[in-house]
């Protein structure tokens, strides 16, 4: 089953606590940066999962040179990763690595000449060296005399042609031989113009031609270039940079299963002959002959000695070298790109250098949000600051506007609302009175009863005010012990007649305190606002009132009568 996912090579042990934190961090941003799905085929796919796919591009015709593909096809070993393989045999005239490179093909077998094409641009990754030498060699007939490579010079050589002469070359350099002291005679694809002497020496394979040599009875000779200080890998797995990127899981998969079929094939060496004879025998070789290739095709591969398909980039640089000082390859290999991480570290630290710049977006993606979202909550919660603070004025505003005590309007209340009014009856000239009521001998009732008695009798004169206040009038504590009431829309007997019931409640509502009976009036006078009158004016008015009322003898109600006098 296909999933999103950044990472290529498949994370296991040695990273996956890395691998966990990096993908947690980036793996969102990074898959809405992807410009398409990065796929990552399962390591162990259900069996309703249907198999993927796979092309495999060999560099000759079918033979033990491709063991382990065979074995694992028959192992199940592919099958186990999800994956259909499809050998694809050599044909005349197509490179594996055209092939590869032109994207009829997933993976290709070819050799140390794809380094020349690397080395131009061609994003080819080498997934695994399966041959350590090349199998590459110059055999002569033996005719007892234990020639030395120096002796072929002026000899006549059948060398095959292209860049794989390179090795063969630098041999014979190495050994004194240069390519102008070298008869090279037309090339012949049969170790018979050796036989028939129609040349010195004959470049084949170590893997092949000895098997017909030796069964014809007729001696000769092998020099390999690992003998003369020129040790080229054989046949190596290739895929390119692009299937990397986007499938990497299939390509360690593959290469995952391919070595295990090696391994197996190694091991089983009879067993993969018959499996050869059995369903690719494509050649109609022997099996003695098949069995001769297994066993010099095993003595290359050196399963013994290094883990099958391991490399290592100082070897692969002679080989550049080698091409580089006959002229067949200019400019430098990114070895780094070159060579796939055999390791899963490696593989891990080649998909983020592989991906930078995606990751790069990715995080600068996640920093960008990360912002974002800091900036959304530091609003959330500046507007929740805001509102609190809001509150606190609009407590603290109304506090300062009321008085503790009672919990009526305070003086300040009073005059910001009754100004206000004031304005609105001069537009719509309605009537208004302003009562005030000051409690008799309050003094006398402290210094009786103490303080809190006072306090107390301050609240219940509140509450009868309170009782008795009107929709839209007001009534606010504006001293000591001194009470104001407005009166909207009220003539001055209604407000007269008012003040006398309130005068009358107080009277009959002793205070209880400390167990014992206070008796409290209210002495108040009335003024009615007179147009063109300040607060002040008619407040003023109201305190002459009730200074009449208290020099009448207290608990009582006078009206003002100062205009009329
Ligand atoms: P009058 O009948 O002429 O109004 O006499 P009075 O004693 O009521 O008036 P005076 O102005 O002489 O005294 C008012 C007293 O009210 C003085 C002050 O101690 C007291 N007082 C003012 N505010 C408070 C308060 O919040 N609590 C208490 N317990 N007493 C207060
Ligand atoms: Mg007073
Ligand atoms: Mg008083």
């Amino acid at each position: 089953m296909k999933s999103f996912c950044l990472f290529g090579p498949r994370l296991r042990a040695t990273h996956v606590a890395a691998g966990r934190l990096l993908s947690a961090l980036l793996l969102a941003a990074v898959c809405l940066h992807l410009p398409g799905p990065v796929s990552a085929q399962s390591s162990a796919p259900s069996s309703a999962s249907p198999l993927q796919h796979v092309r495999v591009q060999l560099k000759w015709r079918h033979q033990f040179q491709f063991a382990g593909y065979y074995a694992a096809i028959e192992q199940g070993y592919y099958r186990d990763a999800g994956l259909d393989v499809e050998l694809i045999e050599y044909s005349p005239g197509v490179t594996p690595i055209d092939q590869l490179m032109g994207g009829n093909v997933d993976f290709a077998v070819a050799d140390t000449g794809a380094l020349i094409y690397r080395a131009t641009g061609v994003p080819l990754v080498a997934l695994a060296a399966i041959f350590q030498h090349s199998p590459s060699v110059l055999i002569t007939r033996d005719d007892g005399t234990a020639p030395t490579l120096g002796d072929l010079r002026f000899k006549r050589l059948m060398l095959s042609g292209g860049y794989m002469n390179a090795e063969l070359t630098a041999m014979l350099q190495n050994a004194g031989v240069k390519p102008a002291d070298l008869d090279l005679v037309p090339e012949d694809t049969s170790i018979t113009a050796l036989v028939n002497g129609k040349t010195d020496a004959y470049n084949g394979y170590s893997t092949n031609e000895p098997y017909f040599l030796k069964k014809s009875g007729i001696p000769f000779r092998v020099f390999q270039p690992r003998d003369h200080g020129v040790d080229f890998y054989g046949d190596t797995l290739f895929t390119t940079e692009a299937k990397i990127a986007a499938e990497g899981d299939l390509v360690e998969d593959f290469r995952h299963a391919t070595l295990k079929g090696w391994a197996y094939a190694v091991a089983h060496p009879a067993e993969t002959v018959d499996l050869i004879l059995t369903k690719y025998n494509t050649q109609g070789k022997t099996r003695d002959h098949l069995m001769f290739e297994a066993q010099e095709s095993i003595k290359l591969i050196l399963p013994n000695v290094v883990p099958i398909g391991y490399m290592n980039a100082e070897r692969w640089t002679r080989i550049e070298e080698t091409f580089q000082a006959q002229g067949r390859l200019s400019g430098a290999v990114d070895m780094g790109r070159f060579l796939y991480p055999s390791d899963e570290l490696g593989r891990f630290l080649d998909m983020l250098r592989r991906h930078k710049a995606v990751i790069a977006g990715g995080v600068a993606l996640l920093v960008a949000a990360l912002l974002l979202m800091h900036i959304a909550s530091l609003r959330v919660q500046i507007r929740a600051r805001t509102r609190e603070l809001e509150a606190a004025k609009k407590l603290a505003e109304e506090e300062a506007r009321t008085d503790i005590l009672t919990g009526l309007p305070n003086r300040r209340h009073f005059y910001d609302d009754v100004a206000r009014d004031i304005s609105r009856l001069q537009r719509f000239k309605s009537s208004m009175c302003v009562i005030v009521a000051d409690i008799d001998h309050f003094k006398t009732i402290n210094d009786r009863y103490g303080h809190a008695a006072g306090d107390e009798a301050l609240k219940q004169a509140s509450a009868i005010l309170l009782r008795n206040v009107r929709a839209g009038d007001m009534v606010a504590r504006i001293g000591g012990e001194e009470f104001a009431f407005c009166c909207l829309d009220t003539p001055a007997d209604e407000a007269r007649t008012f003040a006398e019931r309130l005068r009358l409640e107080m009277e009959r509502t002793p205070v209880e305190f400390g167990g014992q009976r206070i008796a409290v009036t209210f002495s108040l006078g009335v003024a009615e606002y007179r147009e063109g009158q300040s607060l002040d004016d008619v407040l003023h008015d109201a305190d002459q009132a009730l200074y009449e009322a208290k020099q009448s003898g207290r608990n009582k109600v006078c009206a003002f009568s100062g205009a009329n006098a």
